[in-house]
């Protein structure tokens, strides 16, 4: 059986927002099965809790907002890919302000946070969207598409015209496991140029060398360097989980994506919402075996029941 799974205890994170600039506190509170990931707002007392879901994405310019206006939630895409990679269904997060911490731009510190507060089983089986024909979206040579497969895969290919990055593409095999190996650390990634253009924009006014890649015409400026060589299109993947992880189920199929962003990632999941025929929801025994040990836990994460 892979359970449903929420976190061992409440916990409290303090980080600024890219965006904003803004401190924030998040709280991650435990909840039973069936409960989903849900937002609230607690400095607007009149807020009510918002589920993460891929029909409520308000804008998708340079991050994944949820909900709109006063209330809406900025940034959500890597706390929530991190939750998918660890297989929590079920969490309520309580922030004070409308951004989620960038932390250091990817998804390693709320992996790390994750694994000192612990893993809960809930006593009740995962449900998994399984893919059962290709649905595919396209928008200015860029696209993104769904096709069946026994487990989560995603093929990602980045183009840059920058000698650093050029062309990535990797292909990830879904494992939590391997979300923390291959994919969480990888940061956000901007370049120097553009950085007054996005100010102006009220944009990355918490951005620095401390919570995302930036670069300059020819070379990474962060002293430390990459995490891994091709650590952009990775962090494309962490993004992309963030991004599906609104279906709100475990996945079993295959996500392609060419020059995607948060934009056509949000169409590709309404585009499969509007196809019913093309996924089904089951319960995780009529899995195959490979997908269901996909969702085993790393021994080095404390697992309660
Ligand atoms: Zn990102």
């Amino acid at each position: 059986m892979v359970y449903q799974r929420t976190i061992a205890k409440e916990v409290k994170v303090t980080g600024i927002g890219l965006h904003s600039g803004k401190k924030v506190t998040m709280k991650l509170i435990p909840q039973d099965s069936d409960f989903g990931i849900q937002f609230l707002r607690v400095d607007l007392p009149q807020s009510r809790p918002m589920q993460a879901n891929a029909l409520t994405v308000g804008t998708t310019e340079n991050a994944t907002t949820l909900g709109s206006g006063l209330e809406a939630i900025h940034t959500v895409e890597h706390l929530l890919g991190t939750l998918y990679g660890l297989g929590i269904n079920n969490v309520l997060i309580e922030i004070d302000g409308p951004e989620v911490p960038i932390m250091d731009g990817s998804g390693a510190s709320f992996v790390f946070l994750l694994k000192e507060t612990g893993i809960k089983n809930l006593n009740k089986s995962k449900k998994f969207l399984v893919i059962l024909d290709t649905v595919r979206v396209e928008k200015d040579g860029k696209w993104a598409q769904f096709e069946p497969h026994s487990n989560l895969a995603i093929e990602s290919t980045i183009v840059f015209a920058h000698p650093i990055i050029k062309t990535q593409k990797f292909n990830f095999e879904f494992s939590c496991e391997s979300f923390i190996q291959d994919i969480a650390r990888a940061r956000t990634f901007g370049f120097a140029r553009d950085v007054d253009m996005l100010k102006r924009k009220g944009l990355i006014k918490g951005g620095s060398l401390d919570n995302a890649i930036v670069l300059d015409d020819y070379k990474v400026l962060n002293p430390e360097g990459l995490r891994f060589n091709n650590e952009f299109v990775r962090h494309k993947i962490l993004d992309t989980i963030g991004d599906v992880s609104l279906l709100g189920f475990e996945i079993a199929g295959k996500i392609t994506t060419y020059k995607s962003g948060h934009n056509l990632h949000n169409l590709l999941c309404r585009k499969l919402l509007e196809t019913p025929s093309a996924y089904e929801i089951v319960a995780a025994s009529s899995l195959k075996a490979e997908a269901r040990e996909a969702h085993k836990l790393p021994q080095f994460i404390s697992v309660s029941h």
